[in-house]
């Protein structure tokens, strides 16, 4: 089992686990339900569980960063039908790998948040979409949701109140464009899983038709703990407009990949030396600081910028899903956009033209040049093709494939020129 110790700076959700550990009783032991008791026995109102999540700044944690609190305000809670809660625990972006380690190692903490999230929005029905590849952890929540049952944390009269709540697990099909709200919701509806066009959102028009809220595995885990403390000392943690802690999915050339729980805000070197610094002490070239769609910082800029939405974007890119890609100084950067691009190109729906051939462009042109058969003109034709996907498809992926297009030859240029002129890489490992 991967040491889950020693990897975070006051972290919560992953804070005290050593693997075995994930159990009802364990979590109880944690502390873990006494937020949900408490709301739920003392009255407290959704709204000021809404207001509590509004003051700790908690903003989601899969990628695009948007206001909880916000967001929860959004669904209609006065809706006479069925309204329905989803936990998006879709997890295929290359490099991201924290939602499995939560429902591995903590899933009562994400149980615990969905039924405070439903009490907050009046739901009473929730699904949690777990990606088709980790089948263990989709076993792992099974069990965590039957233990929870027992306990009288899920169900009819939660906890003795008047609160219900039925929250089921739903086995996905590992397909990377599920993890897109829209697909997720077709998918889990059990249609094939294509983007939907937007508007409506899913507050309004979600699961069947009815009014859905959906939020990140890493978000909804962190509510229990935000509310234990309190938004202002959770806003406290982190920075201001970045509250609390994140999970970092560190991977690539460093000594010792894995999650790291850190607060927000924490500077990027401070993760490097948790992560035990660059593999065999080389030096550090590029960083994907938020997932494969992230687009791409150069090593020494990344060294100077802190892990947290706003720093992060104003380097040039997005803390995005908090899966952290560092590659040393031995990496060709046209072979690391060829793989990006390749992942694209076989992951799109192929519901909209942009997306479905400028990804198929995307990748022969880039495999072109890094094959040796690259034409100077091929750089303002990738850029070209690039610039008529971004903002011109039905979801996000088109964007996502476009972008570290742009942030590969925006900082690495002088590489794919050289690729092109030379036939071969300019990086001694590779030539
Ligand atoms: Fe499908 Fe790509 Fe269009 Fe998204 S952008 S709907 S993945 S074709």
């Amino acid at each position: 089992m991967t040491s889950l110790h020693n990897r975070h700076i006051n972290p919560l959700i992953l804070a005290n686990l050593d693997g075995d550990n994930w159990h009802y009783a364990d979590y109880v032991k944690r502390g873990g339900y006494t937020a949900l008791k408490r709301i739920l026995s003392e009255g407290i109102t959704p709204e000021q569980v809404i207001a509590e999540l509004k003051a700790g700044s908690l903003r989601g944690r899969g990628g695009a960063g948007f206001p909880t609190g916000l967001k929860w305000s959004f669904m209609p809670r006065q809706f006479p039908g069925q309204k329905y809660l989803v936990c998006n625990t879709d997890e295929g972006e290359p490099g991201t790998f924290k939602d499995r380690d939560i429902i591995r190692y903590n899933p009562h903490s994400l149980i615990e948040g969905m039924a405070i999230g439903a009490y907050a929005m009046g739901i009473s029905v929730g699904y949690n979409y777990i990606h088709g590849e980790i089948w263990s952890g989709y076993e792992r929540f099974e069990e965590a949701l039957d233990e929870a049952r027992a306990a009288g944390a899920l169900g009819d009269k939660i906890f003795g109140s008047e609160f219900n709540f039925q929250l089921h697990a739903f086995h996905g099909y590992g397909a990377y464009i599920c993890g897109e709200e829209t697909a997720l919701l077709e998918s889990l509806e059990g249609k094939k899983g294509q983007p939907r066009f937007k508007p409506p959102f899913p507050a309004s028009f979600g699961l069947y038709g009815k009014p859905t809220t959906i939020n990140n595995t890493e978000t909804f885990a962190a509510v229990p703990f935000l509310l234990n403390m309190g938004g202002a000392a959770y806003l406290e943690l982190g920075k201001p407009n970045n509250g609390g802690t994140k999970i970092f999915s560190i991977s690539g050339d460093v000594e010792k990949p894995g999650n790291y729980e850190v607060p927000l805000g924490t500077p990027f070197a401070k993760l490097m030396e948790l992560a035990g610094g660059m593999r065999g002490g080389k030096k550090i070239k590029a960083v994907i600081p938020g997932g494969s769609s992230a687009p791409v910082i150069k090593g020494d800029v990344m060294m100077d910028t802190d892990l947290d939405y706003d720093s992060i974007a104003k380097a040039g890119s997005m803390l995005g899903s908090g899966a952290v890609i560092v590659m040393d100084e031995t990496r060709c950067m046209v072979k690391s956009l060829l793989r990006l691009s390749y992942f694209y190109f076989e992951e799109s729906c192929g519901q909209c033209t942009p997306c479905r051939e400028g990804t198929g462009w995307l990748y022969r042109l880039v495999h072109r040049i890094e094959t040796g058969h690259g034409r100077p003109e091929d750089m303002d034709l990738l850029d070209t093709v690039a610039g008529n996907i971004m903002g011109r498809t039905i979801c996000a992926l088109g964007d996502a494939a476009a972008m570290p297009v742009r942030g590969f030859l925006k900082n690495y240029r002088e590489e794919f020129e050289y690729h092109i002129e030379h036939k071969h890489c300019l990086v001694p490992a590779y030539v």
